[in-house]
């Protein structure tokens, strides 16, 4: 017996969970530089209309590189940012660079931004949209937040102010992820939100052969449209999802069957390349 517990107590401390351990040490380590140092990139992944294939608009995504620790992927460092609100700054950076950049795009199209949930609760955020659009001139409407369902759950008393005067500003809002972060649909109802993103794993679930597995594509489609909100399929691998996705009544695509995510010279280049096209 004592054999066994030992074993399993090793296990808890076994090389990979180590490994872990010790690279979210040394990234919250390195952290508090990154924005200073200039370690920080945005890169942007066009969404495109299913009608017509218009790009209307693009999601701008946080890259780190670091001179050591090389590229590290946000799922890893954004918790960790998030932990020692360091996420506060960090997100204040994605702001206004996200929308310095959309003003240089050639037809109006408007950038979608991530706010972590503690950017939310921070009673910073109002603040820090309404300086990323003085300081770049964005049009307000041309600017969307990306929120999560937790973080819209949690508080949503001290969020649904915050909201509203986001609304007010003209920002639109988006749930990213939709689906998957909590079972209740009646906060929906009381939030001002206007467009659901249907998760990867829902638009995955398409080209299954279980009707129920494709059946939840559907349902935020029109859980969307009963709330007068829009929807956006992100992850699309393959054109070949399309014609579902049109069927269903979804609105947007976005997903590496379109565009991978992309540095701001590139992206100029692609949004003039399709337009031309
Ligand atoms: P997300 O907001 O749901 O972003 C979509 C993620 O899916 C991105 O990963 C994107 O590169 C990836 N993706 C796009 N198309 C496809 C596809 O067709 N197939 C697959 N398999 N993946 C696709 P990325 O850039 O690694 O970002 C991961 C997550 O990190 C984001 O998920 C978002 O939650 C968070 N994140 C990224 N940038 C920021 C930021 O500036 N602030 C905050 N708070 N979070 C961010
Ligand atoms: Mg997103
Ligand atoms: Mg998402
Ligand atoms: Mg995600």
């Amino acid at each position: 017996e004592a054999k066994r517990a030992g074993e399993g107590h090793v296990r808890l401390f076994d090389a990979p969970m180590n490994l872990r351990f010790v690279e979210r040490a040394r990234l919250r380590q390195a952290l508090p530089e990154a924005l200073a140092r200039g370690e920080f990139s945005l890169v942007y992944q066009p969404q495109q209309t299913l009608g017509r294939g218009h790009t209307l608009g693009c999601e701008a995504l946080l890259r780190w590189q670091h001179p050591d620790l090389g590229l590290t992927a946000p799922e890893v460092f954004i918790p960790v940012a998030e932990d020692c609100g360091l996420i506060v700054p960090i997100g204040a950076w994605v702001l206004e660079q996200a929308c310095r950049q959309a003003t240089r795009w050639p037809d109006g199209q408007s950038v979608a931004v991530n706010v972590s949930a503690v950017q939310l609760h921070s009673g910073l955020l109002v603040q820090q949209v309404q300086h990323a659009l003085e300081a770049s001139g964005l049009a307000p409407g041309r600017l969307e937040l990306e929120l999560t369902e937790s973080a819209l759950i949690d508080g949503e008393e001290k969020v649904r102010p915050t909201l509203e005067r986001l609304r007010a500003l003209g920002v639109r809002l988006a749930i990213d992820d939709f689906g998957t972060g909590y079972s209740s649909l009646s906060y929906l109802q009381r939030l001002p939100i206007d467009r659901l993103k249907i998760d990867r794993s829902f638009v995955m679930a398409l080209t299954t052969p279980e009707a129920a597995d494709r059946s939840l594509a559907a349902a935020v489609v029109r859980i969307a449209r009963t709330l007068e909100m829009d929807t956006v399929a992100e992850g699309v691998e393959s054109l070949d999802l399309l014609p579902q996705l049109r069927a269903l009544g979804c609105d947007m695509v976005q997903g590496y069957a379109i565009a991978r995510p992309m540095p701001a010279d590139a992206l100029l280049d692609w949004l003039r390349q399709a337009r031309g096209a």
